[in-house]
């Protein structure tokens, strides 16, 4: 049986996470994950990933690049379809703004792309 890297005791398969990285494996709870991100975490083709804190540093560094650099060219061309198509180029543009603070919010632990909705009605989410 594995053995947890936060609290040193024995793992169950069924609270099993490992970090992507190092393979290091982890308690569901010492994750830090919540339930929905577990639950992506363990469908199948799982659009989430988990980084331990040695490997979280890394990869939130590179993601975070990444992310922003996504964020402006997707924002550059929303400015420029507005400035072609819209009058109302300033409501869009804090739109724009809002969706670049959402991202960057979502940033913590782990790297999220394409979170699929949950299917699980019990998890709050209201920022959909
Ligand atoms: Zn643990
Ligand atoms: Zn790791």
């Amino acid at each position: 049986m594995p053995t947890c890297v936060v609290c040193n005791k024995n793992v169950k398969d069924n609270e099993l996470i490992t970090c992507d990285i190092c393979k290091n494996p982890t308690h569901a709870i010492c994750s830090g994950l919540s339930g929905q991100e577990m639950d992506c975490f363990r469908s199948k083709n799982r659009k989430i990933r988990y980084f331990c804190t040695d490997c979280n540093i890394m990869e939130v560094i590179g993601g975070l690049k990444n992310e922003v650099e996504e964020t402006f060219s997707s924002m550059q061309s929303m400015i420029q379809g507005s400035t072609a198509s819209s009058t109302n180029g300033k409501t869009l543009f804090e739109d724009v703004i809002n969706d670049v603070e959402d991202r960057l919010r979502r940033i913590n632990n782990i790297v999220v792309s394409n979170l699929p909705e949950s299917e699980e009605s019990d998890n709050k989410n209201e920022d959909i």
